[in-house]
């Protein structure tokens, strides 16, 4: 089964500038896919596409068999329920503990206090930060805090988790870590598309790479190597 199907995808923006220009690829369930590419070469897009945080302009789009271009607008919560999204730079709520930055995923799916209580320690406890629930982000390294941001991208037990540069502002050594904890998530079955310009890491935990340049795909490899040109 597919969880992600493209075909002749193009995105242009309201100013004029087209961020992809016709994409074709297909993601199995359960893949671990790095996305490379130079800065403007159209990751952001595609991922936002996916999260329908933007609209294609003309293609067509399938995520776990449904259909993005036909999506009503009322519609979208439930897909983006359905995505775990995690940033480089965390996005986690500063005056909220860590217990109630991931908490807040759930309550949004009306969950009983109890369950949410449960499942909140038991997803803190994967990430190993079961002790450092009452912390504030700030109280925090930042492997820690995303480490916390991947708790709360995968509370609601996503099929599919959308990592943009996780490790892009951490240090090599905490990075390892991160990558660690999203091979793990993977091994659950949980799909795993994640945009990098680590060249370490894809060099090292092979898988495979998508290469996107100009908006457009200039390479697709199983177990491929880091790098920008086709
Ligand atoms: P990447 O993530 O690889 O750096 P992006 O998808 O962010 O690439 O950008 C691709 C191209 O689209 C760039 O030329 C960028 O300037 C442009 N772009 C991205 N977002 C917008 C936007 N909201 N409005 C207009 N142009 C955009
Ligand atoms: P890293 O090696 O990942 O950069 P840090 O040196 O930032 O880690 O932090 C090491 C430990 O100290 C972490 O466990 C973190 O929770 C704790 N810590 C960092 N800053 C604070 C703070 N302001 N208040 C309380 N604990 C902190």
């Amino acid at each position: 089964d597919y969880m992600i199907e493209m075909q002749n995808v193009k995105k242009t923006y309201p100013n004029g500038v087209t961020a992809l220009n016709g994409i074709d690829i297909n993601i199995d369930a359960g893949e671990f896919v790095y996305l490379v590419g130079q800065s403007g070469a159209g990751k952001s897009t595609f991922t936002k596409l996916i999260f329908r945080e933007e609209v294609a302009s003309s293609g067509e789009i399938r995520v776990n068999g449904e259909d993005l271009i036909k999506m009503k607008w009322r519609q979208v919560p439930f897909l983006r329920r359905s995505i775990g999204v995690v940033y480089q730079d965390f996005k986690l709520l500063p005056k909220m503990t860590v217990f109630e930055n991931v908490a807040f995923a759930l309550e949004v799916v009306e969950e009983s206090p109890k369950h949410i209580r449960k499942r909140v320690m038991d997803v803190l406890d994967q990430v190993g930060l079961k002790n450092k629930a009452r912390f504030i982000p700030d109280e925090l390294s930042g492997g820690e805090q995303q480490r916390v941001a991947i708790a709360r991208a995968i509370a609601n037990y996503p099929k599919l988790l959308i990592a943009d540069e996780p490790t892009g502002n951490l240090d090599p050594d905490t990075s390892w870590g991160i990558m660690k904890l999203l091979e793990e998530i993977n091994a659950t079955g949980t799909t795993i598309i994640m945009a990098t310009h680590s060249k370490e890491i894809v060099n090292t935990v092979r898988r495979r790479v998508i290469a996107i340049e100009g908006g457009l795909v200039v390479r697709d490899q199983q177990r491929g190597e880091y790098g920008y040109e086709a």
